[in-house]
């Protein structure tokens, strides 16, 4: 059988990483990346790659087709805070793009599908500490309600249909090979950079805005360990809560600070606070430690060590 992988938006944030830790496990003649443009030089010149719009049913079915497609990988969204300028297009990119997948699946081109959500899919009336699995979930921003409604169409498909979709409802994500793309905790990422070229960072968060991240080698794991657990350990099919690491923008900087005694940070909050004072503070990520032995590594002061230490500036 095809063992075959499709990454679609495998030039992002995390599609690149994804892209890197897929090839060196499976074989670069096994994992096909593909993006609507070549921006990530990496992801398109280490392996397999071609241009693919998630929006075009056809094309991705040709390519599903064409390669023997055993598992997708869809990366291709619009985050929040972009979401938030162009909602129809967040709407239609985030549904659309779900929908020609499951679709797929669902006819049985596909046999395996993984798709992330986000804490975004939680809203300024769930509880903020340690939020739960299950939980009041009124996401006021049009990126949460495409993961929310997202997510209710994973569950439905699996549940009508058979299809084997994953989900995992990642925390703001932290990496030094990608830049992120425009979400609400790219700001976790930014500093860093900021830290070390100007030695300042003025924040768009306030200074104690609690939001829960997560280091990106972290979430890859858990991405493919989520993808290697055999189907009756999975039993959410909607997506799993997961946790790591939670903190605010004050204490990020103090970690920074220990390495760099003159970095300087200032608060000058925009549109950004008010999706991040939507969202929990914390998660509470127990369904996977139990159903899958989800167990995130890094700390906070680690994630802070390989930033400094791997950021190249140019
Ligand atoms: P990103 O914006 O960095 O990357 C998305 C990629 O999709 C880009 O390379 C873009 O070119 C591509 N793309 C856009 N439209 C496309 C189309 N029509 N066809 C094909 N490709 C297209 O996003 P990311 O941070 O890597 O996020 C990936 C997924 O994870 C998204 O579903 C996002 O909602 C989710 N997520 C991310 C975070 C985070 O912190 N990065 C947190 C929670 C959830």
């Amino acid at each position: 059988m095809s063992s075959k992988i499709l990454i679609i938006g495998a030039c992002g944030q995390i599609g690149s990483e994804l892209t890197a830790r897929l090839r060196s496990i499976y074989g670069i003649e096994n994992v096909i990346a593909s993006d609507i443009s070549y921006n990530n030089s990496e992801v398109v010149n280490s392996g397999l790659f071609q241009i693919l719009d998630a929006n075009n049913y056809t094309e991705v079915k040709k390519c599903v087709d064409r390669n023997k497609i055993h598992t997708v990988y869809l990366m291709a969204a619009m985050l929040s805070a972009v979401g938030e300028k162009y909602p129809m297009k967040a709407w239609d990119l985030n549904m659309n793009t779900l929908f020609h997948v499951l679709n797929l699946a669902k006819e049985g081109f596909i046999k395996k599908v993984f798709w992330p959500s986000s804490i975004a899919v939680f809203g300024p009336t769930t509880p903020k500490e340690n939020t739960a699995q299950r939980t009041i979930m009124e996401p006021s921003t049009v990126y949460g309600i495409t993961k929310q409604v997202g997510e209710r169409w994973c569950e439905y498909y699996f549940n009508n249909y058979n299809v084997d979709v994953r989900s995992l409802r990642y925390p703001g994500l932290i990496s030094y090979k990608t830049k992120p793309g425009g979400g609400t905790t790219d700001y976790a990422v930014e500093i860093y950079y900021e830290a070390l070229k100007t030695g300042q960072y003025e924040c768009f968060l306030s200074k104690d805005t609690r939001l829960p991240m997560m280091y990106m080698d972290d979430a890859i794991e858990g991405t493919l360990q989520l993808m290697d657990a055999p189907a009756e350990k999975i039993k959410i099919r909607s997506s799993y809560n997961l946790g790591a690491v939670d903190f605010t923008p004050e204490e990020i900087a103090a970690t920074i600070t220990e390495n760099l005694p003159d970095f300087k940070i200032s608060y000058n909050p925009d549109f950004r606070q008010a999706i991040a004072d939507s969202w929990p503070q914390s998660i509470d990520d127990s369904i996977a430690r139990q159903d899958w032995d989800w167990k995130p590594k890094f700390t906070l002061k680690q994630i802070t060590d390989v930033m400094l230490t791997n950021i190249k500036i140019d």
